[in-house]
């Protein structure tokens, strides 16, 4: 019996952050859904802050340019290194 690998696309970031060490690949977001258009939409995404904790990105629809979702982009050795 095989089991499917899970696929997660759930594009919701909005929990809290999380403590972990970066040793994985960051997936990058190419696609969103957008409530405007009604469906999954190619984004754009554009840089908004750049905080201590980490850069504040923007994703934008292509289609229609409203904003479908952001993400922090964590810095995180840069802050590990801080904390002793
Ligand atoms: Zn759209």
């Amino acid at each position: 019996m095989k089991r499917p690998p899970f696929d997660y696309t759930d594009g919701d970031e909005s929990g809290p952050a999380r403590g972990q060490q970066a040793d994985y690949e960051e997936f990058e977001a190419t696609e969103l859904y957008c409530p405007k258009c009604g469906q999954a939409v190619p984004v754009r995404k554009s840089l908004l802050l750049i905080l201590p904790e980490g850069d504040k990105y923007e994703y934008r629809c292509r289609q229609c340019g409203s904003t479908v979702g952001d993400k922090m982009d964590k810095s995180g050795q840069f802050y590990g290194i801080l904390k002793t």
